[in-house]
């Protein structure tokens, strides 16, 4: 299960940064998910509840910020939403898009105590 992976690394990386600042317990931790990362929010949320089980995250808040994708044409240089990786460029139909975010899937930033 891909969402578990997930959930476990986050939960690694925000203890590690915890223990970097001496905390004993996570507040609260705020994720951003670009709608291109290739996560199934409701599967990351229930994995994210067994994951922080007997954690310093056990009683954490978890935030979660969705990041809608925007790509931006090769051709035209039009930005626009983006909806799949594939989407071609809805002013010109060129396929050459870069994409310019929504692929993110990163800890924006961890409370301690
Ligand atoms: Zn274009």
């Amino acid at each position: 299960m891909h969402e578990l992976a997930i959930a476990q690394s986050i939960v690694r990386l925000a203890e590690q940064n915890a223990k970097d600042n001496q905390a004993e317990e996570i507040e609260e931790l705020e994720l951003e998910i670009g709608s291109l990362a290739g996560i199934e929010i409701s599967s990351l949320e229930f994995a994210l509840q067994s994951a922080v089980k007997d954690t310093m995250l056990h009683r954490a808040r978890i935030v979660r910020h969705d990041i809608p994708a925007e790509g931006r044409c090769g051709d035209c240089d039009a930005v626009f939403p983006v909806e799949t990786l594939f989407s071609p460029c809805p002013q010109c139909g060129s396929y050459c898009v870069n994409i310019l975010k929504g692929k993110e899937l990163r800890i924006k930033s961890i409370v301690v105590k």
